[in-house]
């Protein structure tokens, strides 16, 4: 698993007055086209090309802890350890300069980048992956919305994930305006619990962000209120939820809908797709998920742990109700082996590259190159039904 985020051992040259900053890192022999750009160097001969190509920063990832020769040419230094030898040129960093800690906000080479818009939340569901966090950290935003300019242009896609990303819906819609003229060519997607969509406000303001290529993840548990109530933890959800999702329609936008497969939704999930085909038969994608068994759900592994090999039969009914609805489907985060046949057509390979791994079995598996493979965060649980595929 690639490290996302930790503590330089060197940083030196920054101002008490800009604690957070955002930096992109660049090619050394590059020139520096934005005051957040900064050389990314391994050695005292990178640093010399950095400092003729007229940078006056940069980011060094070595082993050693002292400072490169050549570093002090440089008005500003930061160096990292060994670990984060996988940034590249053009990936984007939040830096806090008093703590030296720092986080990826954006690699140019991934198909997965994704911005933590807040750790807050309305909702406290039992396998939340990112368990809410009641705290200020509006700077968040901010930090993102200084880091879109620097996002290379010819990214295909941004995900805007939290926590509840519309808690702040004036600042998340500006950011998505700014997605909008920044980068006329990247689709957006949004992972919300829907609820903010009720308002009418609200679903108007996300209308008028009139990006053509903006689209929102919505989960709906179960076909049955108290159910999908039980599952977020919080009375009245539901309701809330399928009328955001009306008024998000009504609009013209995109909605997708996701189920995250438990023990509390898998039984289920066919009799779920059944009442989503004929009540939403007009939402753009219906995603149906396995656990990602990190945060809560680790927590929460007696009431949710179920073997997909128990819900096979289900999500494959599941999967023909929606299909044979004409509503599309996926089938998110499962591997080949688990599945019905009938389902292979609609799996993705859709874990984040850097939390993505296969199993010792997958080493003689026909399908690995389609497969999905396995969460590598938390505490990974693996089916009886993992075995290779030999065709
Ligand atoms: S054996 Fe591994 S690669 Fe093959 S289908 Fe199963 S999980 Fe995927």
């Amino acid at each position: 698993m690639l490290a996302l985020y930790g503590v330089a051992t060197i940083a030196r040259g920054f101002q008490p007055q800009e604690p957070r900053l955002v930096l992109r890192l660049r090619s050394p022999t590059s020139r520096p086209e934005h005051a957040a750009d900064v050389a990314l160097a391994r050695n005292a001969h990178e640093i010399d090309i950095a400092v003729s190509s007229g940078f006056t920063g940069a980011f060094v990832v070595r082993s050693e802890m002292h400072e490169p020769s050549r570093g002090n040419e440089l008005p500003r230094m930061i160096q990292v350890p060994e670990k984060f030898d996988y940034l590249s040129d053009g990936d984007v960093l939040g830096f806090h300069s008093a703590s030296r800690r720092f986080r990826t906000l954006y690699r140019r080479s991934s198909a997965h980048n994704s911005f933590l818009v807040t750790e807050r939340c309305n909702h406290y569901c039992l396998m939340c992956s990112q368990p809410p966090r009641d705290v200020d950290d509006s700077w968040i935003l901010r930090e993102i919305r200084e880091a879109l300019p620097l996002v290379d242009k010819q990214t295909r896609y941004l995900g805007f994930t939290g926590g509840e990303p519309l808690l702040d819906w004036q600042e998340l819609t500006a950011a998505l305006r700014d997605c909008r003229d920044l980068l006329p060519q990247t689709a957006i997607h949004v992972l919300s619990n829907g609820r903010a969509f009720a308002s009418t406000e609200i679903a108007a303001a996300w209308a008028d962000v009139k990006h053509p290529a903006l689209s929102v993840g919505i989960p709906i548990y179960s076909a049955v209120d108290t159910v999908h109530d039980y599952v977020v933890q919080a009375k009245g959800a539901f309701d809330e939820t399928v009328l955001g999702i009306l008024k998000l329609k009504d609009k013209g936008q995109r909605v997708e809908i996701r189920v995250v497969l438990h023990a509390v939704t898998a039984p289920r999930i066919a009799a779920t797709c059944r009442w989503l085909a004929r009540n939403l038969p007009f939402v753009d994608h219906v995603a149906l998920m396995g656990l990602e068994n990190t945060g809560f759900a680790i927590a929460n592994d007696d009431l949710l742990w179920i073997d997909p090999m128990d819900y096979r039969e289900q999500l494959a009914e599941a999967v023909d109700v929606l299909a044979a609805g004409k509503v599309p489907v996926s089938v998110y985060n499962l591997p080949l082996c688990v599945l019905d046949r009938s389902v292979w057509s609609f799996a993705q390979q859709s874990i984040s590259d850097w939390k993505n791994d296969f199993v010792p079995e997958c080493e003689r598996c026909d399908e690995k190159k389609r497969c999905s493979g396995f969460f590598t965060t938390g505490r990974p649980r693996y089916s009886r039904g993992i075995q290779a595929i030999i065709n």
